[in-house]
């Protein structure tokens, strides 16, 4: 396939509904996600982490509310420009490249993903995304 065909872009597009930021296990955040983070909502990591962060194992995840949504979601994610990697990779997740039949999965609980795509476009999409993280184009 030529490489101009391979966007992400045509595959998902959020549709804010606010489904996947409730529950599901928690959102971790990596060291760069806690300091883009806190500079943005104007604390120091370690305050962040104390005061907007959960333990989940050994790895800090983002507090949730007692509703079960993100503690930054609010009708919208307030931390968008800087929200964590795991929420900007969405969906294109590394573990599509294990089984990307779970693309089919995924799009039953996001509206915002278009289910009816084959999977060899799924996975050349994730390694197009996975590439862009790693040249910091995303
Ligand atoms: S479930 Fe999908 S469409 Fe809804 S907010 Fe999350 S990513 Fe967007
Ligand atoms: S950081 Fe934003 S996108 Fe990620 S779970 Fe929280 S509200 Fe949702």
């Amino acid at each position: 396939m030529p490489s101009e065909l391979i966007d992400p872009d045509a595959l998902f597009e959020c549709r804010q509904c606010g489904d996947c930021c409730k529950g599901y296990g928690g959102t971790y955040v990596t060291r760069k996600d806690i300091e883009a983070i806190s500079r943005y909502i104007g604390t120091d990591p370690r305050k962040f982490v104390t005061e907007y962060c959960q333990l989940s194992g050994q790895r800090s995840v983002l507090a949730q509310r007692t509703d079960g949504y993100c503690i930054f979601w609010d009708e919208l994610c307030t931390i968008h420009p800087v929200k964590p990697l795991m929420c900007r990779r969405w969906p294109f997740v590394k573990s599509l490249l294990v089984d990307s039949r779970n693309w089919q999965i995924m799009a039953d609980s996001c509206p915002g993903i278009r289910a009816d795509v084959p999977v060899r476009t799924v996975e050349k999409c994730v390694k197009k995304i996975l590439s862009e993280e790693r040249r910091g184009l995303r």
